[in-house]
């Protein structure tokens, strides 16, 4: 089987190197096609990080092996890893902590295991990177939660928590207060959890689980998050079982995967072969289970949890009584122990089964659509204007607009209600969102809107618009603050 692997930057090669050496020792049987991605393809004049040959050789061998790549800042380029994630559809980020012993942590100390698998949305959410600014003193970001987006990342935490007969699976979020699009992912997790009645499915408040995380992490097994959430809550998980040098990653696509550490390319470490490759070796592991080489990956692991439960470490974690290894030799300890168990949660061993390559060509672009039922009505426009004026003047020259059509229902200020009631405690900046519904509560139509932006437009800049729809006779909208 061949797999494309990019070293990438900082510690990159460092920790890929010993990795591969680990494998090679281990006549892990696979090879190896390095592709060229990283800072130094953005500094050759490649604006999404990767030469053409690379993408093309990713997208015929399906899997990638990376290390971390830098992000050049204040070049307006995207980071690669990002890019990399999106374009190809690796939609479900799973992120595997547990104990492992010889890494010292309070949990360990007061003898409280962990096993967390965070599955984090990869694609949507605010990593959209869709960001404006309004007015000089506004920024507006868009935050994309698809309901088949949504589904598939779901569907696939489930399907994991079913083969690893989870003990829990939970779905963070915060519905409480973002209700269409945290909403809409929690009903979406509940409306799975339904293939899965063996499976406990519960769902906790965002803010919430970070406290539980940090009390109790051994309540929790499986945790499905957005994007975001999930990025915050699995840096908080890696601190739970040692940092990020234990933090492997694995993002699931259904045509391309893309294993990698969840550390960063440590640029203050860079170069001295010091750096803790655990984290990527991890990465690794989960990658060879992916391609059914079972056996490489057990006498590996067993190898890898036999040399940290001998007190062997890296300079980033271990007792300090006992001297640290360079990358290089912490690799070749790990190999020395290759047929060693340990003493502690040893890997059972299963004979390999290599995964059959499917040659897939895609031809078009897949389009996700869940099954329209609800009948679609426009009932009026969010308007979002530039003005440095009072709520009652604004609202004046509004009114004069809405016409025969239209009736102005409210004027929100950073989302909170200003306009016909609010109180002038509110501070405002430069920018309102007027409200604009049917008078008589007919459906309008998109001309109608324009019409309106048309006449609105002689009075104010306007930054941005949004259709007020109503679906199946519910509003698909939030209400301001107050309204
Ligand atoms: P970082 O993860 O690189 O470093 C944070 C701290 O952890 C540093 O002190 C570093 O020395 C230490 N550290 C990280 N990995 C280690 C390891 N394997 N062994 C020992 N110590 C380790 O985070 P950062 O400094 O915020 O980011 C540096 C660069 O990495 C940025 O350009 C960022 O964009 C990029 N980055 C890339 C990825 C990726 O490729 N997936 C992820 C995160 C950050």
């Amino acid at each position: 089987m061949r797999i494309a692997v990019a070293k990438g930057d900082g510690i990159g090669p460092e920790i890929m190197d010993a990795v591969l050496k680990i494998f090679v020792a281990n006549n892990v049987p696979l090879e190896y096609e390095m592709v060229e991605m990283g800072k130094w393809v953005f500094d050759k004049g490649y604006s999404n990080g990767m030469t053409p040959e690379a993408q093309q050789t990713i997208e015929q061998l399906g899997i990638l092996f990376k290390g971390p790549m830098e992000t050049p800042k204040g070049k307006g380029v995207k980071s690669v890893n990002v890019t990399a994630r999106k374009t190809w559809n690796t939609y479900a980020n799973k992120r595997v902590f547990q104990t492992l012993h010889g890494v010292d942590t309070v949990f360990s100390k007061a003898g409280i295991p962990i096993d967390i698998t965070v599955v984090r949305e990869n694609i949507e959410d605010t990593y959209g990177g869709i960001e404006h600014m309004l007015t000089h003193d506004v920024a507006l970001s868009r935050r994309f939660i698809t309901r088949p987006g949504s589904m598939q990342v779901i569907r696939y935490a489930f399907e994991m928590a079913r083969k690893k007969e989870a003990r829990r699976i939970t779905c963070g979020h915060k519905a409480n207060i973002m209700k269409l699009t945290d909403g809409l992912f929690l009903e979406c997790f509940y409306e799975v959890a339904k293939d899965y009645p063996e499976l406990k499915s519960d769902d906790v408040i965002v803010d919430d689980l970070c406290m539980k995380l940090v009390t109790r992490p051994d309540t929790f097994d499986v945790v499905v998050l957005t994007n975001l959430q999930g990025d915050i809550v699995s840096d908080l998980c890696a601190g739970l079982v040692g940092g990020l040098g234990f933090a492997p990653s694995a993002n699931i696509g259904d045509h391309i995967c893309i294993f990698e550490a969840v550390h960063g390319t440590a640029p203050d470490i860079m170069g001295r072969n010091i750096a803790n490759p655990t984290a990527l070796l991890l990465s690794g592991l989960s990658m060879l289970r992916h391609l059914g080489l079972m056996e490489n990956a057990a006498t590996i692991e067993n190898a890898l949890l036999y040399t940290l439960e001998s007190g062997v470490h890296t300079g980033d974690f271990g007792d300090k009584s006992i001297k640290s290894l360079n990358t290089t030799d912490f690799a070749e300890a790990i190999i020395g122990n290759f047929g060693r168990l340990p003493k502690h949660g040893a890997k059972p061993s299963w004979p390999n089964k290599p995964a059959t390559v499917t040659d897939f060509k895609l031809l078009v672009n897949p389009m996700l659509i869940s099954k329209e039922t609800e009948e679609e009505q426009i009932v009026g426009a969010d308007f979002f204007i530039e003005s440095g004026e009072q709520p009652e003047a604004i609202a004046k020259k509004c009114q004069r607009h809405a016409g025969v059509k239209f009736r102005l229902v409210n004027i929100a200020n950073r989302g909170t209600q200003v306009w016909p009631t609010g109180s002038v405690y509110t501070n405002l900046v430069n920018q309102y969102n007027a409200r604009f519904e049917s008078l008589d509560g007919e459906p309008l139509n998109q001309q109608d809107i324009i019409g309106l932006y048309v006449s609105l437009s002689g009075n104010f800049k306007i930054c941005s618009l949004e259709l007020l729809n109503m679906w199946g006779g519910k509003k698909a909208y939030s209400l301001a603050q107050g309204q």
